[in-house]
């Protein structure tokens, strides 16, 4: 199994993961036009997608999903809540699943667990991807850690992990204050310090990636993130991984 960001950040977010004959694509907070060019720069097709799962309906995840999906007749997973939220003023889905969010679900070799997480949008969830062997965990978009996150990517091989911002560089910056509070709050984005604490309630000995995403351009910097994350890990901060805006991530192997 691999994976590749085509891009994170508040401008847009896009995963894809790729089980061999299934592969999934994560959000596409990007035009469709704008995800095509983007996964061809990983080397994929559209027409090699299996489906498009979606978890939540804020615009930098679900910009391209409409489109993207009709384009190239993609089943679309998403819960009840973000349908309800995404479709208001669209025409409808060619194809849509309706989840549980709680509830695990197969598409072709790839077992998805979705986990519900404290954010301000309808019935935001985050995912995680396993083909039997190896598993990776997705958490951005999230204002706190809960047990039940720390349950289900308890023990990932790789993690993708929300480093939205620094906390003195958000408290510093010129955003006007509900909007920091917003951020900030519980049900706003992790910050720096929060995903480092989450690695450490984790079991880590499994992780061959950990990737720092959904980067604030303003209110963070990736070394500091990457400071953050390396120090809950004892590891090098070359070791941690950063999804940017513009380039995402190339492929990351798990073995
Ligand atoms: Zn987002
Ligand atoms: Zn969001």
């Amino acid at each position: 199994m691999r994976f590749a960001s085509l891009g994170s950040g508040s401008q847009g977010n896009a995963l894809i993961v790729d089980a061999g004959e299934t592969k999934v694509l994560l959000d596409c907070g990007f035009s469709a036009r704008m995800a095509t060019a983007r996964l061809a720069r990983l080397g994929t097709a559209p027409d090699e997608l299996t489906a498009i799962v979606v978890t939540h309906e804020h615009a930098d995840h679900l910009e391209g999903v409409f489109t993207f999906a009709r384009s190239y007749q993609l089943t679309v997973y998403l819960t009840h809540g973000t349908h309800a939220a995404a479709s208001q003023g669209k025409t409808a889905l060619p194809e849509c699943r309706l989840i549980d969010g709680q509830t695990r679900f197969a598409i072709g070799g790839l077992e998805v667990q979705p986990f519900p997480v404290p954010h301000d949008a309808r019935e935001p969830v985050q995912y995680a991807f396993s083909n039997g062997q190896q598993c990776l965990g997705v958490l951005t978009d999230s204002g706190s850690i809960t047990p039940h996150i720390v349950e289900v990517l308890g023990a990932c091989d790789g993690l993708v992990l929300e480093c939205n911002h620094d906390q003195a560089l958000l408290a510093a910056s010129n955003y006007p204050a509900r909007l920091k509070q917003r951020i900030g709050g519980r049900f706003g984005h992790l910050e720096n310090d929060q995903a480092a604490d989450f690695l450490r309630q984790v079991d880590t000995r499994r992780l061959q990636h950990v990737l720092a995403a959904h980067l604030s351009q303003q209110n963070n910097r990736p070394e500091l993130a990457a400071k953050a994350l390396a120090s809950a890990l004892g590891c090098s901060e070359n070791w941690i991984g950063i999804a940017d805006q513009e380039g995402g991530f190339g492929w990351r192997q798990l073995v």
